[in-house]
């Protein structure tokens, strides 16, 4: 169940996540969001129940619209366009399998899907195709021979390429959500290409917005009546914001 979201929590949560990165940000705002449920519950989640979950905070707080924008990686044409919450999450209802397999080869693979505790675990200086690797190593279960005996898992520098590939598009085909992509054609250059966007980071930004209209109204509030912070911060959002509005209204008014 979505917490109830007060503005001394959401001023709290943004002094928690100041020059934090984007996976702990995102961690950050599960346990804001989703308070009753534990720290260890909430970064063990697979990627794309943490979207989920994150998706339909997004749409309690600021409703089921969303507006993506990307640049064109050839021409740097700015591209927008809408989209919706409930269209994103439609297209991951099947109940899910804990593992599922795919055929290499000879070899079947059984894999798991990626959490986040995965992701903080590779080192920042590593390279995409060696993160690539690294990951695939970690959701690979059990392998398989083409009778169906359990065979050696081999050691992560050892993988071979075309297994890498198959589990990250089985954990892409597994996990719809655990990555928001769209395919896009630019209308300058046409050139086509697959656009990823990254839900904590847009619910990040739309929150430090949110945060800074809070902080204006809380400094107008403050100069114009001499209140104090944590009555200003009590009083209901709809009044605190019209209170502004008025004051507003009276500066640009002369
Ligand atoms: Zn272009």
């Amino acid at each position: 169940m979505i917490s109830e979201i007060t503005v001394e929590s959401l001023m709290s949560l943004m002094d928690a996540g100041n020059g934090r990165s984007d996976l702990d940000r995102g961690q950050l705002l599960l346990a804001w969001g989703y308070r009753e449920e534990s720290w260890k519950t909430l970064s063990s989640l697979p990627l794309g129940a943490r979207a989920r979950r994150l998706l339909e905070l997004r749409r309690a707080f600021f409703g089921d619209q969303l507006t993506l924008s990307a640049r064109c990686p050839n021409c740097g044409a700015p591209f927008e366009f809408a989209t919706n919450i409930g269209e994103i999450l439609a297209a991951d209802l099947q109940e899910k399998e804990p593992t599922s397999q795919i055929a290499v080869g000879t070899a079947i693979l059984e894999v798991r899907p990626l959490n986040a505790h995965d992701l903080t675990l590779l080192p920042s200086s590593i390279t995409a195709e060696a993160a690539r690797k690294s990951l695939a190593s970690r959701c690979l279960v059990t392998v398989f021979d083409e009778d169906g005996r359990e065979i050696n898992m081999p050691e992560m520098q050892s993988l071979q390429s075309d297994w890498v590939d198959a589990v990250d598009n089985l954990l892409q085909e597994q996990d719809p959500l655990s990555a928001l992509i769209y395919c896009l054609d630019c209308l300058d250059c046409h050139k086509a290409w697959r656009a990823q966007f990254d839900i904590t980071d847009l619910l990040w930004q739309e929150l430090e917005v949110e945060n800074a209209i809070v902080i204006e109204e809380i400094h107008l509030l403050a100069a114009h009546y001499g209140w104090r912070e944590a009555d200003i911060v009590a009083i209901p959002p709809v009044r605190r914001r019209s209170y502004a509005q008025h004051l507003r209204e009276r500066t640009q008014n002369g």
